[in-house]
């Protein structure tokens, strides 16, 4: 069975871009780890996972709290910025990443604090330009991705945002390079990215948990709920990124990385 597996995988590399004589040691070694371990897709979250998008929301938030900090003296912007992100993460829990709660989230503010309408408006504009903002690729993520590619693992990505938006990703970043639009699917705005969201993606491949490795930044959205329905090769990147509320022990198998480049020397173990 394993002789099997390396020769079609020797075959494949012969047919992949690069051909086979410059199919370096590593990929082999990662390919023969993809084939011991029954992995037949790698499913990746998007946001802060491939493309950089919390650093959008907090310059989004930032600017609209510079806005209200210059008409309404009663607490600094920092303070401002505090208090919009507790509101955000309250709402966060009721309407999930529908980019509505955005306007939910100043009317809120603007009852508690009391803020003039033409602010409001402004405010609402300035979070509302998160969604219309180009967003770049992670460090490490187009190398990480265009090993996985060279070694010949089909991916998905499994994203919890609205089709519109995850459209216009998908063409920032080029996505066509690595999945197909078919190859992403999209948890439901409205509610949360859970395990029985992983497991409605895994069935979408037709694959059971233990045939996928699973690649996200969220403890509480993409490892502990894919831990959790049997994904046995859990990958973090831990960055920067992460929003509070996706803060959560992590189930001990999750292998930690910094970027998707790193996925193989984490499998490796070297
Ligand atoms: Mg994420």
């Amino acid at each position: 069975m394993v002789s099997f597996f390396r020769f079609s995988f020797i075959i494949s590399s012969m047919n992949g871009e690069r051909g086979h004589f410059e199919t370096t040691g590593r990929e082999l070694q990662f390919g023969r780890w993809v084939n011991r371990n029954g992995i037949k897709r790698f499913l990746l979250d998007l946001d802060d996972t491939i493309c950089v998008t919390r650093p959008i929301f907090r310059g989004a938030m930032k600017e609209a709290t510079e806005i209200i900090a210059a008409h309404s003296s009663i607490m600094t912007q920092e303070q401002w910025m505090e208090v919009l992100d507790r509101i955000d993460g309250g709402l966060f829990e009721v309407y999930g990443v529908n980019a509505n709660r955005w306007n939910i989230t100043i009317e809120t503010l603007a009852k508690k604090y009391g803020l003039y309408r033409h602010i409001q408006k402004k405010a609402k504009q300035i979070l509302q330009n998160i969604y219309t903002t180009p967003l770049k690729m992670l460090d490490g993520a187009e190398e990480g991705l265009d090993f996985i590619k060279r070694v010949g693992v089909p991916m998905g990505i499994v994203t919890h945002a609205n089709v519109e938006w995850t459209l216009k990703k998908f063409a920032w970043l080029n996505l066509k390079r690595y999945v197909s639009w078919d190859d992403i699917f999209v948890v439901d705005e409205n509610g949360h990215k859970s395990s029985e969201s992983w497991a409605q993606a895994v069935r979408k491949f037709g694959l059971t948990p233990i045939e996928c490795a699973v690649v996200g930044d969220s403890p509480r959205s993409d490892i502990n709920p894919a831990c959790e329905i049997g994904v046995r090769h859990c990958f973090m990147v831990d960055n920067s990124n992460r929003w509070t509320i996706h803060n959560q022990p992590v189930d001990q198998k999750a292998m930690v990385i910094k970027a998707i480049n790193e996925i193989a020397e984490a499998a490796l173990g070297r």
